[in-house]
């Protein structure tokens, strides 16, 4: 009896063990508001963003095919391969959709990972994390608040002072100089 109570014991906590393990991004995402349900929402500054909604035929005529495809049809671009990956100037990363300011450069550090890579958003309600558990694995995909435009996806591997990584697709961004 003893015995099977410790055999039931040590099973309960190895699968406590594993679903952990399974769990690798236990971060609560950064807004949990839902885009086109309002219209709208506020920021941390108290501005209010009007979310924009278009057809799937207006944003490939708007985009460059390797925008499109990225922001629109969640790609992901080869590593190395984005212009604003080795960008080092100061200023503003802009969602490349709809222009709403994303990402400053001085939150933008050196990954590695041949994507732009930021420990914070600009301004937190700017973007949505959505749990994302295809490809059998668990990431948080990040979207532009305003548009829904795919961004990337954030994982907390990343340095101080939040300890996240914000890995974007540079094709997914504009860089506004200041
Ligand atoms: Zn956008």
């Amino acid at each position: 009896m003893n015995m099977h109570r410790l055999l039931l014991a040590s099973g309960l906590f190895f699968s406590l063990t594993l679903n952990a393990c399974l769990q690798p991004n236990t971060k609560q995402p950064a807004s949990t508001s839902t885009i086109g349900t309002e219209g709208f929402f506020v920021d941390a500054k108290g501005d209010t963003i009007h979310t924009i909604t278009k057809t799937d035929a207006e944003w490939k005529a708007q985009l460059d095919p390797a925008s499109y495809n990225v922001l629109r049809q969640e790609g992901t671009e080869r590593p190395f391969t984005g212009k604003l990956n080795a960008n080092h100037a100061s200023g503003v990363y802009l969602c490349k959709a709809c222009q709403l300011p994303l990402f400053s450069s001085t939150a933008k550090f050196e990954s590695g990972t041949g994507w732009p890579s930021f420990f914070q958003p600009i301004d937190k309600t700017h973007v949505r994390e959505i749990t994302d558990h295809s490809a059998g694995m668990t990431r948080v995909e990040v979207v532009c608040h305003r548009c829904g435009g795919h961004l990337g996806h954030v994982f907390d591997d990343g340095p101080e002072p939040t300890g996240l990584r914000y890995c974007m697709n540079s094709v997914s961004l504009s860089f506004e100089e200041q």
